[in-house]
């Protein structure tokens, strides 16, 4: 059995290549995390369920929840890397009412490129 006081955090990857980045689906209310805006940009859709999104490229942190916000008053953010989230999300008190999803796909560009970007999901919004 998981321990009850850590966030749980799950690791996939896609078949390489993608074509674009995969869309996450919020697995409590199916909600795409990201929508397909006039003009083809892909813009953030948060719902209720949605804590963060951090992608591995520059980006960092680019969605961050009220509560998520809240929990990380004292935390310098800047710092966080993918490598680190995972002992990072445990600092945050969520318990075992958050789930990170790690992301792993690639492309080719001009050369081979990989991509890890992590969504939490808080399961304590579910009520
Ligand atoms: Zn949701």
């Amino acid at each position: 059995m998981n321990d009850p006081k850590k966030s749980q955090y799950a690791s996939v990857s896609y078949p390489f290549p993608v074509e674009e980045p995969p869309v996450i689906y919020c697995p409590l209310c199916g909600s795409p995390t990201f929508d397909q805006a006039e003009g083809g940009d892909m813009v953030i859709n948060p719902c209720q369920h949605l804590a963060f999104v951090f992608l591995g490229r520059p980006s960092g942190f680019i969605y961050q929840s009220k509560d998520f916000q809240s929990k990380t008053l004292e935390k310098d953010l800047k710092d966080v890397t993918t490598k680190e989230m995972k002992g990072f999300i445990e600092t945050l008190g969520y318990d075992n009412r958050l789930l990170a999803l790690e992301v792993t796909y690639g492309d080719m560009g001009d050369a081979e490129n990989w991509y890890i970007d992590v969504y939490g999901f808080d399961y304590n919004t579910y009520c």
